[in-house]
């Protein structure tokens, strides 16, 4: 099965795929996770991208459409992935169709702004293991201490709370619009997403139930 996962950055989106990519034992493809790893080696796309991540811009749809394309030639797609985070415009969306993904449908993750905001600027990432913590939902033990390595717990530079009212405009203006182009393939599946506190099981079930009813 070949699936997207929509919705605005904060909304759940990545735990949701890694969770269902297990279950289906198929690869979740992330564009911010390879884009993050390519800035951290140094290659010449991270180089590239640095600015429009760090400003919450998009990345030219010319680079993750390039990126996209070579992870999808690799053997472990064959039997089907999960798209995190990628298409985010209709360029991007038309260059999946051009390249014959064939998508069997997009799941969509609502959740409003204001949850959003909440979440993303009180997330923290270790920096050694990258275990990810939320300073009123799921703190560390020691204040600034990650539970599992003892590694430094930073904010991304992306979460900080100006970055991600960025991103969210980004996501509305450039992003949104996807839901029409698949909702008029019919591949459309709109999940309400997890409300503040509410379980991440509870969203999966959703999502399960969505896929089973296709
Ligand atoms: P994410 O972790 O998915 O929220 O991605 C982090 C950042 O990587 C985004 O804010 C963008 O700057 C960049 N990025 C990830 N995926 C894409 C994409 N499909 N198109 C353009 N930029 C992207």
């Amino acid at each position: 099965m070949k699936i997207i996962f929509l919705g605005a950055p904060g909304a759940g989106k990545g735990t949701q795929a890694e969770i269902v990519s297990k279950s289906l034992n198929i690869p979740t493809i992330s564009t911010g996770d390879m884009i993050r790893e390519a800035l951290k080696t140094g290659t010449e796309m991270g180089k590239k991208a640095k600015a429009y991540m760090e400003a919450g811009d998009l990345v030219p749809d010319q680079v993750v459409i390039g990126i996209v394309k070579e992870r999808l030639a690799l053997d472990d797609c064959k039997n089907g992935y999960i798209l995190d985070g990628f298409p985010r415009t209709i360029p991007q969306a038309e260059a999946l169709d051009a390249m014959g993904a064939d998508i069997d449908c997009v799941i969509d993750i609502e959740v409003k702004d204001e949850v959003i905001i909440n979440r993303m600027s009180g997330r923290r990432v270790c920096e050694k293991c990258g275990k990810t913590y939320h300073t009123e939902n799921n703190p560390s033990k020691i204040e600034g201490v990650c539970d599992a390595c003892t590694g430094a717990l930073i904010q991304r530079k992306d979460d900080h709370i100006d970055t991600v009212k960025k991103r969210l405009e980004t996501y509305h203006k450039e992003t949104e619009p996807l839901k029409g182009y698949y909702e008029a393939q019919g591949k459309l599946i709109e999940v309400e997403g997890k409300d503040g506190k509410g379980s991440i099981e509870a969203t999966h079930a959703l999502i399960m139930e969505a896929l089973n009813n296709r």
